[in-house]
């Protein structure tokens, strides 16, 4: 299986070197061909509104919202969570996303002050706790019949999901990236990507 990353900006070269400590041989993406050449995408953590215009920029946008819409399997940290969310809150004027999680994320939703910090979780697909690193990250808000949620963060009282999957799609608001855990890789490439090929 090759496995791509979507190298426009972000933390690419943490998500390169945990999809390499987890066994494969990952490319990063930038061209059509590239894309049109892998079996399953990581969108990494960075800027959303950067990343969706370099993909505008690039030629990408269209032919990845394709290559998802006919079952690719996508992992999205952070910044990655949100271009494949299908709405978003507190986004920029004309911010658009590649779309394909019936999800709704709020940008920063963390606030100011706190919008950095770590936090223990309980993940389901893992059925484990982790330390997750959440950077200016955003939340799920709503999610639709068939996104099962796999974590989610307390914050002031109220559980907010931060981490969700639906079919052959998979983000977290946290980056996995960033920590030397990478158990969330792992269950992309052993258990998202299985189903998604399966089907598609
Ligand atoms: N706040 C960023 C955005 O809106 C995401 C931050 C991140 O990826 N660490 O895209």
């Amino acid at each position: 299986m090759k496995v791509g990353v979507l190298a426009l900006q972000g933390d690419v070269r943490e998500h390169i070197y945990a999809l390499q400590t987890c066994g494969t041989e990952p490319i990063t993406v930038r061209r059509v061909d590239e894309l049109n050449s892998i079996d399953a995408l990581v969108i990494p953590g960075g800027e959303s509104t950067t990343m969706a215009l370099l993909a505008e920029t690039f030629g990408l946008f269209k032919p990845i919202q394709k290559r998802i819409e006919s079952r690719l399997p996508v992992y999205g940290s952070c910044a990655g969570m949100i271009l494949l969310a299908n709405r978003v809150l507190d986004a920029t004027e004309d911010q658009r996303t590649f779309g394909g999680l019936d999800i709704t994320v709020r940008r920063n939703a963390f606030g100011r002050q706190v919008d950095s910090f770590e936090s223990d979780l309980e993940f389901q697909g893992l059925r484990a706790s982790m330390r997750a690193v959440f950077i200016r990250a955003p939340w799920v808000e709503e999610v639709g019949p068939e996104v099962e949620v796999l974590a989610a963060v307390n914050f002031h009282g109220t559980d907010h999901p931060v981490a969700v999957r639906q079919g052959n799609l998979l983000a977290t608001s946290f980056h996995p990236e960033l920590t030397q855990d990478y158990r969330i890789h792992r269950y992309f490439l052993e258990e998202v990507c299985r189903v998604g090929s399966r089907i598609g």
